[in-house]
């Protein structure tokens, strides 16, 4: 099992440098250093929220050249997705957690945001209620979010989706 394991990363290991060094060295670091520019500077720009803005985008743009190269779809994606992060990794980029990801977290964070309607059965909020219309809701909000955070990843997606 741990031989095997071990043996896995190997291979893992050496089928990452065979795809680094198709691109080669020079330019694979070339790209990452350029990624990093491109990321500080739009972030210090404010045309992006967080360092992680241009992810989706620039993941997608370095695939699509580097199969117009001739690459594989497979084996572009892979590698554009080890160039951002060691990009981000560089930039310093640090991923949010899941908590700070839900949207309950800005307003535990202290930011004001002033809600028209119940957090939980979307109802008029009465004078006084700045979340929940009612304790009944409230109490219920939180026990769905304290279900979500002891459930794992897969189990969480599909109580997040059903909710919808
Ligand atoms: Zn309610």
């Amino acid at each position: 099992m741990l031989v095997s394991l071990v043996q896995q990363r190997k291979l893992e290991r050496q089928a990452r440098d065979a795809r680094r060094g198709k691109l080669g060295r020079g330019r694979y670091d070339n790209i990452v250093k350029e990624l990093v520019d491109v990321i500080r500077l739009a972030f210090e720009a404010g045309a992006t929220g967080s360092l992680w803005g241009l992810e989706g985008p620039l993941r997608a743009g370095l695939r699509s050249d580097l199969c117009l190269q001739g690459w594989g779809w497979e084996s572009a994606d892979l590698i554009a997705r080890e160039i951002l992060a060691e990009a981000f990794r560089a930039a310093g980029a640090k991923r949010p957690t899941w908590n700070e990801g839900q949207p309950e977290w800005t307003v535990e964070a202290g930011t004001i945001i002033e809600r028209a309607s119940c957090a939980r059965c979307h109802k008029p909020l009465p004078d006084g209620r700045p979340k929940f219309c009612s304790d009944l809701c409230k109490a219920s909000h939180h026990q769905r979010l304290i279900n979500l955070r002891r459930a794992n990843e897969d189990t969480a997606i599909r109580m997040a989706t059903r909710s919808i």
